[in-house]
């Protein structure tokens, strides 16, 4: 019998002795828009992966750049040393970043970008002299991660809950989602730009002094593609500016692409002070993150008279010559291929598409950005996961891999999706929600 532990137990498939309740779905070669699995069929992946593969899989420029690397210079230290590609990507990444953001830090991860970017924005703080500033605010349904400062500020309570309290001083906003207001509206929804006043109850309780950033997915994914209201990140902006609080935006699912362009600071029209990515940043071939922020931050801590040593923070394999050789030619096939542009372009009727799904059995909502997009499901009563964990393996079953939150069915597919796979992926999720319980 299938059931959603099956499913859990994929995220830790490397457990040794594992025994698997159920026959494992096994991927075992990718190719452009399909991954291939075990038993020889081929499944259009509607996910990019885990959001990640945003070029599609083994691209041929990303693969021999990363034989050429390992062949030439397998590892060099980014401390003290230094090596061109590090150098080359950061200032790919400044030139396709929004105005202001000129630094770059490297990391392995998206967890690991958000544990960086809150020190950053802390000992921005303190190396002002303004070492009060030591509150996080967070939003619920926030997702930033599993390391400590992420489940800190991130808005998932089953993620924290069995560790205590974590970071000291952490608030949460409200989530952005109003399901009645907000019900099957395309893009952008209408209301709920007030929310981010929220802020300014945490400031009048804490005082605006004792605050040091806050931290938000531009547009929530994996806890359900939770579309920012009009006006609300416009309205964060200026709260946070007012009263001089840093504001992070967590890229890692929105940046390079997702919304049809380089980033949502972009699409939105609205820069942070600092921005967290990952991901789609070397197309999901080789684990690197990396953290921007202005160079007013960059400097104050690297240049402050008293504070050049206090912040030591890096990984051993920051900037590492394969995951910058991988990253270089991930950002060159984004743009050679103009995939930012195309994702923007297909937008339209990747949303005509979701929307056309309106009506269907246990679909309650639909929500669509750029090439992202989730359809929300009637839960089963007392079992709220398991209507969108029967949609996940029927779809499978017929050769399209979707992802699940909670009933929330969620897709993001690779940006080099063509319009006949769009129709495809609409076909299969009909026959899917007609098919369940
Ligand atoms: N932030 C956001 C917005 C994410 O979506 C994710 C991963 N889904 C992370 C952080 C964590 O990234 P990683 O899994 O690479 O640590």
């Amino acid at each position: 019998v299938q059931s959603p532990n099956d499913l859990n137990a994929f995220w830790m498939p490397f457990t040794a002795n594992r025994q698997f309740k159920t026959e494992p779905r096994m991927f075992v070669a990718a190719d452009g828009m399909y991954y291939t699995t075990s038993d020889g069929r081929q499944v259009l992946d509607g996910t990019a992966g885990l959001w990640c593969c945003n070029a599609g899989h083994k691209r041929p420029k990303i693969v021999e750049a990363v034989q050429a690397q390992v062949a030439e210079m397998d590892y060099a230290p980014a401390f003290q040393m230094g090596h061109p590609k590090a150098f080359e990507l950061a200032n790919k990444l400044v030139n396709m970043a929004p105005e202001g953001m000129e630094h770059v830090f490297y990391t392995n991860s998206g967890s690991e970008s958000v544990e960086t970017a809150l020190k950053i924005a802390l000992a921005y703080h303190r190396a002002k002299g303004d070492g009060a500033r030591s509150r996080l605010v967070g939003r619920e349904r926030g997702y930033h991660g599993v390391n400590f400062g992420g489940i800190s500020v991130g808005g998932i309570v089953n993620n924290r809950r069995f560790f205590g309290s974590l970071l000291t001083g952490v608030d949460h906003l409200p989530h952005t989602h109003l399901p009645e207001q907000n019900k099957f509206v395309r893009g952008q929804p209408e209301h709920g730009a007030h929310l981010a006043d929220d802020l300014e109850r945490i400031v009048a309780l804490h005082g605006a002094e004792t605050i040091a950033a806050v931290i938000v997915e531009p547009m929530a994914g994996s806890t359900g593609v939770l579309l920012p209201p009009k006006g609300y990140l416009e309205r964060l902006r200026e709260i946070t500016r007012k009263h001089g609080i840093l504001l992070i935006f967590d890229e890692v699912i929105t940046g390079f692409g997702r919304l049809g362009s380089s980033f949502a600071a972009e699409h939105f029209g609205v820069t942070p002070d600092i921005m967290v990515t990952a991901k789609g940043l070397t197309n999901g071939v080789i684990p690197m993150g990396a953290v921007m922020c202005t160079a007013e931050i960059h400097d104050a801590f690297m240049n402050g008279p008293e504070h050049v040593i206090e912040l030591f923070h890096g990984y051993t394999y920051s900037g590492n010559p394969i995951a910058a050789a991988a990253g270089i030619a991930t950002l060159d096939t984004y743009r050679e291929e103009g995939l930012f542009e195309r994702a923007a372009e297909l937008a339209p009727y990747w949303e005509d598409m979701l929307h056309g799904l309106k009506g269907l059995p246990h679909v309650i909502d639909i929500r669509n950005m750029g090439l992202i997009g989730a359809i929300e499901l009637e839960p089963i009563a007392g079992s709220p996961t398991q209507r969108a964990f029967s949609a996940f393996l029927a779809a499978y079953d017929k050769g399209l891999l979707i992802r699940t939150t909670g009933d929330i069915i969620a897709m993001s597919p690779p940006l080099i999706i063509e319009k006949d796979e769009i129709d495809r992926i609409g076909e299969t999720l009909k026959d899917v929600l007609t098919s369940i319980d």
